[in-house]
């Protein structure tokens, strides 16, 4: 038997099948979607099995070394949709599985295998293994004698054995104490009748095992039932509780307690855009909707409520939501309603989490599984129901291969599992409303906000007028007295700093020098706090300069408004005022970004002050007040989106203000007012905004009228650079139709990043079937060249940024 193996040397010369035998002892265990080390040259390295065939064309084969899992990380489906992926997005067949499976499973991990039952009932030449512990390294057992390992598999199948992966994080406790219940229900009510009233914590403890089922950590139990270990183990002396040692997943959120929500009755609009989804789900019928609804008209609430029917036919759920929105408010949701059938997946967890929250999609000990871009490849296999929330989002188009957006993948699975797909957002992006338009996707529409409060009023303030009329501040006279009002009203406020493209540069004020890093053209920024320069494309820092390189100067200043700045200059005119600031810099740190809404949330500040990511998602309900400092910075940037992104911007932190019972303004300043992406806003007109928006694509051919290509070339050296781009752009002319429009040589936005010239080629085009294969071949062409590393050359199929 042949195994024909998809090696990890991410390589254009490598990215193909590469066959091996499988050892007679082996048969019966490889599986298709199982990792395997094979030799490759003079090493070693890890691979995915894809197909187990009986011939293979190569003569002398060499055998696989080692089987790395016992039951497939792939499924035939993810296999599959591994070679989508790398077609769609002209990647490695490796880096497509890769992308799939959590990070822990590409390092090496510890293996132990734990013996669920009696060692007796094992396979004989097992047994010996188990005697004395029931967990034993896995390398002990296949080291002594590899033929054993078709009866691990066999034992794990039956349920004898389970194999256990451990990756270990640094200070992390890997068990757990776990309590459950040893009585029926009916008994301890009986039991709690009888116990002495000053029992109050034993009580409480009971009570909490009357209400709930199954087993739960100590620590939660005694934070959830305010009582102490003391009472706890009183109860287990008494034989009513039991403790046990359980396998620790590294739930970041264990430590919160969700209160249990109910599914709340929906709304009329509400009813009607979940009949046609909930008539998908019965009919197994693939279908994609876009639900286009206002910020605060219950998306959520629907989202829960569709399912909870996916999860009562035996189904399972994906969520996907924006990184920065999956704030625990956001996670409480879910959890809140779906208790522990929820995983959660966010790049804030460590390796070691991460790969928990998997293995518990995996084992099929969860069926919702919420996360960022990456948990649309949660490995369930009886989906009922992909969501994706803020759907126009630009962080579910992953920037390194493989360059895919979540929502074709979800798309994919979902036409996979014949199950529907939801795209929800109150501003969706161009194309998905396009598509929504001609009938591709099923539109629903959620027009009014739940509570049928009023959207915000927003007032657009002119900051040139503000500037002639004589103030210089960075508020506007209107900004500023609705800020010291509503700190007199004891109500909470939102100021952002449209901060994207823009930021605190050091100029001479007398020559005009610019300080920017030597690897990359891009201005350094200036960070207060260690009085440094730092390049935040390459890292690279350097003091503050006192004078000027270029002409001696003593006069350099920054220049641009950081978030610090506005903090301080708030210290200064409304010195009363508690700020929280929320930037980069203040969220580096793992959870602070949490406990900073959550201090919010708390009302231990009266404003908070942030970047684009404080615009979504927070639901507070005493913020009255959103002030935009400055809307119009990311227009000007070199990108077709810029206008549709200021109006889902502005849109979205509009949305903040008056969720609930008290009313919101918004106060936008800007010095481009008559801009339309301000204007639709301001009236929170979407369908105008789309209108108008269209034309100016159709105008100057960009996406959703034409699809665009683009391909990013890099050297260190720049006549090479523009040497291959050349060649690539003429080899593109020849090969492309005359109707495809090809753009290029141009340097791009940014000429030079850490030390490497940047050349691109744009193409546009409506309808190229050849283009995938002749844009292969230039891969193929300069392969050996860019496996040595000096040469780069990046396609991007659909790209989201054009730096
Ligand atoms: P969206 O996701 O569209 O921004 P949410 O789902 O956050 O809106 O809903 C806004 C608010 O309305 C939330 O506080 C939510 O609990 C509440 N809500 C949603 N649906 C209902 C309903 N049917 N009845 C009462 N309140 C609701
Ligand atoms: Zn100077
Ligand atoms: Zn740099």
């Amino acid at each position: 038997m042949i195994a024909r193996v998809i090696v990890d040397v991410p390589s254009g010369q490598t990215d193909r099948l590469f066959d091996y035998k499988i050892p007679n002892k082996w048969y019966d265990v490889l599986e298709k979607g199982m990792r395997v080390v094979v030799p490759f040259g003079p090493r070693s390295i890890q691979g995915f099995v894809v197909e187990i065939t009986e011939s293979s064309t190569v003569e002398k084969l060499k055998d696989i070394k080692e089987i790395l899992d016992v039951t497939p990380v792939l499924t035939e489906e993810l296999l599959e949709l591994g070679n989508w992926l790398t077609d769609q997005t002209l990647s490695y067949k490796i880096s497509a599985y890769q992308v799939m499976l959590p990070a822990a499973l590409k390092t090496k991990v510890e293996k132990q295998v734990l013996c669920l039952q009696e060692s007796q009932l094992l396979p004989t030449s097992l047994q010996p293994f188990f005697k004395k512990q029931p967990l034993v390294k896995w390398s002990e057992i296949v080291d002594t004698d590899p033929g054993l390992l078709p009866s691990i598999k066999d034992a794990v199948k039956s349920g004898l054995l389970e194999v256990q992966y451990s990756v270990k994080d640094k200070g992390k406790k890997q068990t757990h104490r776990m309590i459950e219940s040893l009585l029926s229900k009916e008994q301890l009510k009986e039991l709690v009748e009888g116990l002495p009233q000053r029992a109050e914590k034993q009580i409480a403890v009971v009570h909490y095992f009357i209400e709930n089922d199954g087993q739960v950590p100590l620590i939660r139990l005694i934070k959830m039932t305010q009582s102490s270990r003391q009472s706890v183990k009183s109860l287990i002396d008494k034989g009513v509780l039991i403790e046990k040692e359980e396998e620790f997943y590294r739930d970041p959120f264990i430590n919160e307690s969700f209160a249990k929500t109910k599914p709340l009755p929906l709304t009329d609009q509400q009813q009607q855009v979940t009949t046609p989804i909930l008539s998908s789900i019965e009919e197994m019928a693939h279908k994609t909707f876009l639900l286009h609804g206002v910020t605060g008209s219950g998306k959520t609430e629907v989202y829960l409520q569709v399912i909870e029917r996916v999860l009562s036919e035996g189904k399972e759920a994906i969520v996907l939501v924006p990184e920065i929105s999956l704030t625990p408010q956001m996670v409480e949701r879910f959890k809140g309603r779906f208790g522990s059938q929820v995983a959660v997946l966010h790049s804030g967890l460590s390796l070691g989490e991460k790969y928990d929250e998997w293995r518990k999609i995996h084992r099929k000990e969860v069926r919702v599984a919420v996360g960022a871009r990456s948990a649309i490849f949660a490995p369930f296999e009886n989906l009922g129901i992909i969501i994706i929330d803020e759907e126009h989002e630009g962080s579910y188009k992953q920037e390194e291969m493989p360059k895919y957006h979540a929502r074709d993948v979800a798309i994919f699975r979902g036409s996979y599992y014949r199950c529907p797909v939801v795209l929800g957002s109150a501003t969706p992006s161009l194309e998905t409303y396009a598509r929504a338009k001609v009938g591709r996707y099923e539109l629903l529409t959620l027009g009014e906000r739940v509570n049928q409060g009023p959207l915000p009023t927003v007032e657009v303030v002119d900051m040139r007028e503000e500037l002639r009329s004589g103030n210089r501040s960075m508020f506007s006279s209107a900004l500023f007295e609705k800020m010291k009002d509503r700190i007199d009203k004891k109500e909470q406020m939102v100021l952002l700093l449209n901060r994207r493209g823009f930021s605190t540069f050091v100029m001479c004020r007398d020559c005009g020098f610019v300080a920017t890093c030597e690897h990359c053209d891009i201005s350094f920024t200036y960070h207060k706090t260690n009085h440094s320069l730092r390049c935040h494309y390459c890292g690279h820092e350097e003091r503050m300069i006192t004078t000027c390189p270029s002409c001696s100067s003593e006069h350099v200043r920054f220049f641009g408004t950081g978030t610090q700045r506005v903090e301080e200059e708030l210290g200064k005119v409304l010195p009363e005022a508690r700020v929280i600031r929320m930037d980069v810099d203040t969220t580096r740190r793992k959870g602070s970004h949490q406990k900073l809404l959550k201090d919010f949330g708390e009302g231990k500040a009266d404003i908070l002050l942030g970047t684009q990511m404080i615009a979504k998602g927070l639901d507070f309900p005493n913020i009255t007040l959103v002030g935009v400092l400055t809307a119009d910075t990311m227009l000007h940037l070199p990108d077709f989106r810029s206008s549709e992104r200021t109006f889902q911007l502005l849109t979205q932190v509009s949305g903040r203000a008056g969720r609930h019972k008290l009313p919101g303004e918004v106060i936008v300043q800007t010095y481009t007012p008559e801009h339309y992406s301000i204007e639709f806003s301001k009236e929170h007109d979407f369908v105008n905004f789309f209108q108008r928006e269209m034309f100016i694509r159709k105008g100057s051919g960009y996406p959703p009228y034409y699809h665009i290509a683009l391909i990013n070339v890099s050297h260190q050296e720049l006549p090479k650079v523009i040497h291959v781009t050349e060649k690539i752009t003429q080899f593109l002319r020849q090969q492309l139709t005359s109707e495809a429009n090809i753009l290029g040589p141009v340097a791009s936005p940014i000429a030079r990043l850490k030390n490497r010239y940047r050349y691109q080629c744009m193409i546009k085009y409506k309808n190229e079937p050849m283009l995938g294969k002749i844009l292969r071949e230039i891969q193929q062409h300069y392969s050996r060249e860019t496996a040595r590393g000096d040469l780069q050359i990046s396609i991007d199929m659909n790209p989201q940024m054009f730096m």
